[in-house]
């Protein structure tokens, strides 16, 4: 596993992979890694000649009071997690290597990353673009792997992508969930023994909308009522959101006519989790299609 912590370098590899005619799968992370953030990079062993995988947590896309502080770096155990699944090359810049004095240009994100995760996260998929386009110019992959977990995210980037005419592939990729159903994430490790039963209400409300779609139910507003119910059943502490909504363009949608998703945005304690599931006349499970 080659570990790299400067630009250039990381520049200079990919060029010779890429003269070599090598595609290279792009696994950007901000560490503290899990059984989901090891499927994408499965998932890039599968498809790509060589795989890539960026550990820095982003500052530009954390709010003040938002635990970027406390965010937890477990950059030993991610690294050797990181070889054990085959991962090729690993970018773990510094700080100012991507964000040197002075620097001041941002990516304007997308329409569809207004509502939700916008509205109560200001400036979230600005600080995320903007570090997602960054990575893809430094590591100019044939793909890039992204987990369905971050719904509104993969559509940011996915938009992005096409707007600004970026030459990569994005892949999204189904969310691993532990064995009761809760989403894994980083943030999951913030959640005491008490929490942790609680945090299962996203994925039970989930699991409630996801019955009323079965059962024929296409009222937006009356599937987001009994999500409600059944977080608050659950005791979380307070709830963001929990929209059905269009599940390509993230807008209202009622009646539900082709594919709507499930989102949730809750506080458990001090930790705020999201989780998602898209309802499809097709499947309800949250095994999306993937890659466009
Ligand atoms: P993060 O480190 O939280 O920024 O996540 C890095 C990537 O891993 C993003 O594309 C996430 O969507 C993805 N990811 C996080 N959690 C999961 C999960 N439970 N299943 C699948 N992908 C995930």
């Amino acid at each position: 596993l080659n570990v790299i912590e400067r630009t250039e370098e990381a520049r200079s590899q990919l060029a010779r992979w890429c003269a070599d005619g090598k595609s290279v799968g792009l696994i950007p992370t901000m560490g503290a890694l899990h059984a989901g953030h090891l499927s994408l990079a499965q998932r890039s062993r599968d498809e790509c000649d060589r795989t890539v995988a960026t550990i820095f947590v982003n500052p530009t896309q954390f709010g003040p009071g938002e635990d970027f502080s406390r965010y937890p770096r477990t950059l030993d155990d991610d690294l050797q997690a990181l070889g054990e699944q085959g991962v090729d090359l690993v970018f773990v810049p510094a700080q100012r290597e991507l964000y040197p004095p002075g620097f001041s240009t941002y990516v304007e994100p997308p329409d569809v990353a207004r509502e939700l995760e916008g509205q109560y996260r200001p400036g979230h998929f600005r600080g995320v673009a903007t570090i997602v386009l960054k990575l893809f110019h430094i590591l100019p992959a044939t793909a890039a792997y992204f987990g369905q977990k971050d719904y509104q995210q993969l559509a940011v980037i996915r938009r992005m992508t096409r707007d600004l005419n970026l030459p990569i592939q994005i892949v999204g990729c189904p969310t691993v969930r532990e064995p009761d159903g809760l989403a894994m994430s980083s943030r999951n490790r913030y959640l005491s023994a008490a929490d942790r039963p609680r945090a299962l209400g996203l994925w039970s409300a989930l699991q409630a909308a996801a019955q009323l779609f079965e059962q024929g139910q296409r009222d937006a507003p009356a599937i987001e009522q009994h999500m409600i119910q059944s977080l608050l059943q659950h005791g979380v502490d307070s709830i963001d959101y929990a929209r059905v909504v269009d599940a390509e363009s993230l807008m209202a949608v009622s009646p539900i006519s082709g594919s709507a998703v499930a989102l949730i945005a809750a506080r458990i304690g001090n930790t705020r989790l999201i989780d998602n599931l898209i309802l499809s006349s097709q499947t309800t499970t949250d095994r999306g299609t993937g890659d466009e």
